[in-house]
């Protein structure tokens, strides 16, 4: 089984409607890592497009926070403004779409889905080699696919030589890779509000059944969300920082 992973898609419809295309053919099935709302300007048709996948998924931090499960406090000024805007305009529907999901689901026997952390799902960061140590303690299965910082990585378990997980970037177009046999770390980069330098959608697809991971990045019309944000008086920090990907 062939899975198309997406994370972070933060209502950027132009950027899932790429991916998918540039997608269309490679997989069977999808797994979702949350915030498919926030920051961006199609908070329902993202929805829409995700519910009719028939992905597995679970929730993000943005997500909760729609759903009011999380204090807007938490959030900086513009995203919060953006996630009470969100609120005002999400479907009944869609809403519920957001309330099935889980924090945290095994799929496939051997991948833990998370948004953040295996630890602390909804919030917690893995930016480096040390939060990936602490992070492996917490999961049980060989891999775990999850989201939240926005940036394309591997993180792989420590050997003798080592004792913090090896921080294995994900920059380079269409590299397909083998999985090793040891205990992995997956971020896909995000689809909506890539922050990695490059403003380029960001996913991966996941082949079980051969171990075999490929990163890619497409490029989607930045403008036309940006156009989009600009016509919902969106703050002007979140528009621009689509064209730089930070
Ligand atoms: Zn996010």
């Amino acid at each position: 089984m062939r899975y198309l992973v997406l994370s972070d898609i933060h209502a950027n419809l132009y950027a899932l409607q790429a991916v998918l295309e540039h997608a269309q053919g490679r997989y069977d099935h999808t797994w979702y890592l949350g915030d498919v709302v926030g920051y961006g300007p199609h908070p329902n048709e993202c929805i829409e497009i995700l519910a009719g996948l028939h992905c597995l998924g679970v929730a993000g931090n943005h997500d909760w926070a729609v759903l009011g499960k999380l204090e807007l406090d938490y959030f900086n000024v513009h995203a919060s403004r953006v996630l009470v805007w969100t609120r005002a305009v999400l479907n009944p529907l869609h809403m519920r779409f957001l309330e099935s999901l889980s924090e945290r689901m095994v799929a496939e026997e051997d991948f833990t889905l998370v948004h953040g952390s295996p630890r602390y799902p909804i919030w917690e960061y893995v930016l480096n080699s040390v939060d990936a140590t602490i992070a492996l303690k917490h999961f049980s299965t060989r891999y775990c696919l999850l989201g939240h910082t926005h940036e394309p990585v591997i993180f792989q378990a420590p050997d003798t030589a080592n004792v913090l997980c090896y921080e294995i970037p994900l920059c380079a177009d269409s590299s397909a890779r083998s999985l090793p046999g040891v205990s992995l770390i997956i971020n896909p980069g995000s689809v909506g509000q890539p922050r990695d330098g490059d403003p380029r959608a960001s996913y991966i697809i996941l082949d079980c059944e051969r171990r075999i991971l490929e990163h890619f990045r497409v490029d989607y019309p930045i403008e036309r969300t940006q156009e989009a944000m600009l016509a919902l008086d969106f703050p002007k920090p979140l528009v621009y920082r689509l064209s730089l990907g930070r």
